[in-house]
């Protein structure tokens, strides 16, 4: 737990990511490494990193990363890490270089399907470990989800907002992890059906 290095943990929605999140730095509460764990502001869902185990991490609210700049902290948590920016990840690289060990969790593919900016720019500095979790799929229950599933008024969104949309969870949208098969993505790319004749 004192290496100095990046760790980042992706996946859909329901796949654990809290629950590894939580595991890994709740023991440092009881330790004298100094950390601090962040979640967006835009964060509404609840209070704190609460997994499904029901295991708790107290956090703190932030419009911006650069906050953690200003704190003398061993360790760097970040929670729902898509919901922040690419300058954000800017901060990350900071925070690196100084030495601060840095884990991450968050979802990696948006409404497309198609990576978060932000997580793409956390995975250009090179983590020690990334690790790619699975959910169990809402509509098929197989355990192979890897995307997350918007829905508006319970039908799939298919409407396509700009890349990289961080959508709230406000109740606007309903959300489910789905695999590969059942998942209906905004169609933005178009696949070749002729590519080998
Ligand atoms: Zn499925």
């Amino acid at each position: 737990m004192c290496a100095v290095d990046l760790t980042v943990i992706l996946g859909p929605m329901k796949s654990g990511k809290s629950l590894e999140l939580v595991s890994l730095l709740s023991p440092l509460q009881y330790t004298n490494v100094r950390h601090r764990v962040y979640q967006s502001a835009r964060h509404v869902r609840d209070i704190g990193v609460v997994s499904r185990s029901g295991a708790a991490l107290a956090t703190v609210k932030t419009t911006s990363l650069a906050a953690a700049l200003d704190e003398e902290v061993d360790v760097v948590g970040i929670d729902e890490v898509h919901m922040f920016t690419v300058e954000d990840m800017a901060v990350v690289r900071v925070l690196l270089q100084r030495g601060t060990r840095v884990v991450a969790a968050g979802i990696d593919l948006d409404h497309r399907g198609e990576m978060f900016a932000p997580v793409r720019a956390l995975l250009e500095l090179g983590p020690a470990t990334v690790t790619y979790r699975r959910a169990v799929c809402d509509i098929c229950r197989d355990f192979t989800a890897v995307y997350t599933q918007v829905l508006e008024h319970g039908e799939p969104m298919v409407r396509v907002l700009p890349p990289s949309t961080a959508l709230p969870d406000d109740g606007t949208y309903t959300y489910e992890a789905r695999c590969r098969d059942c998942a209906v993505l905004p169609a933005t790319v178009t696949v070749p059906t002729q590519a080998f004749a």
